[in-house]
C-alpha cells in the first residue's frame, strides 16, 4: 500500500480507535465536515455526507 496516500474502503466501517481523525471533525478521505450519524447496537456510526466513509466512534 502507498504510504503517502491511503485508500479507504467505503464498504468498511472503520474504528475510531484504529483510525482517529487526521483533522478532528473532518473526514479522512475527503476533508468534508458534514456527517450523517446513526446508532446501531448502541454504537455510534458517523458517515461522511460527501464520500460515504464510515467510522465507528
Ligand atoms: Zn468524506
Amino acid at each position: 500500500m502507498d504510504k503517502e496516500k491511503q485508500e479507504y474502503d467505503m464498504n468498511i466501517i472503520y474504528n475510531y480507535n484504529e483510525y482517529p481523525d487526521k483533522v478532528s471533525g473532518r473526514c479522512d478521505n475527503c476533508g468534508n465536515a458534514l456527517f450523517k450519524s446513526s446508532v446501531s447496537n448502541y454504537v455510534f456510526i458517523r458517515e461522511c455526507r460527501q464520500c460515504g466513509m464510515k467510522k465507528r466512534i
